[in-house]
């Protein structure tokens, strides 16, 4: 691995450009997030100096005691939630957040509905799948996932963009991409948030519209935060 958090900032998005023109894709057209969960300032100060302006976070008091400071120096940060999120935070996760990644069930949907109206302000939503169905995983079945689509958009007015998953980490990621990619296209979407460090190349050969990679960027976690 590069030594430092620029340079492996660097080496992530040359990976990204290359598999862009390996799958014959525009160049852009699959975006970085930056997962900063359990990396303070001094780690995430580099990475917004060298131009990266998308980040992810699991934990919405965690994003809380981070973001705002450095938003008042660099407005133009976009800053997606992709950990579970209760439906008790919602009011918090939508003041917050520019994109919500894991709207997973019913509760979610009317508390972000509400929330939404409440603030007038419109996050970005994304459905999280559960494409490898464990039973410890949050996200919506498979099976279950366009009906849910349609009932964010029919019985709560909410514009989903696009789907999102975690695949099994002891799976070969590829079908469970292809997966998401085939559901996405059935409910007529067209965003996939799907990549992590160990597999964001192929997710990009797969149609990824994002990825979000922390520990290639920023180096392994202390904790083993999920
Ligand atoms: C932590 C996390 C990532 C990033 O994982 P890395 O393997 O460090 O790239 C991506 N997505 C979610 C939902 C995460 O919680």
């Amino acid at each position: 691995m590069p030594d430092t958090v620029v340079d492996r900032l660097e080496a992530v998005r040359a990976a990204i450009v290359r598999a862009e023109a390996e799958a014959e894709r525009a160049a852009g057209s699959a975006a970085l997030v930056a997962v900063s969960k359990t990396y303070g300032e001094e780690a995430i100060l580099p990475v917004l100096e060298a131009g990266q302006r998308i980040f992810g976070e699991n934990k919405v008091q965690e994003a809380k005691a981070k973001w705002p400071a450095l938003r008042e120096r660099f407005p133009d940060i976009e800053l997606h939630l992709i950990g579970p999120l209760q439906s008790n935070k919602a009011g918090e996760a939508v003041a917050l957040f520019d994109v919500i990644e894991t709207v997973d069930r019913e509760k979610i949907a009317a508390a972000l509905a509400k929330e939404m109206e409440k603030q007038n302000r419109r996050p970005r939503l994304f459905v999280q799948v559960n494409t490898g169905e464990e039973p410890q995983k949050a996200g919506i079945a498979p099976n279950e996932t366009i009906a849910f689509v349609a009932r964010c958009r029919d019985m709560h007015g909410l514009a989903i963009e696009g789907l999102m998953c975690i695949p099994p980490a002891d799976e070969n990621p590829g079908p469970h991409f292809a997966l998401l990619a085939r559901l996405a296209r059935e409910a007529g979407l067209s965003k996939l948030s799907m990549g992590m460090s160990g597999d964001y190349d192929i997710a990009v050969s797969l149609g990824a519209t994002s990825m979000r990679v922390g520990s290639a960027i920023f180096g392994a976690r202390a904790s083993s935060a999920p």
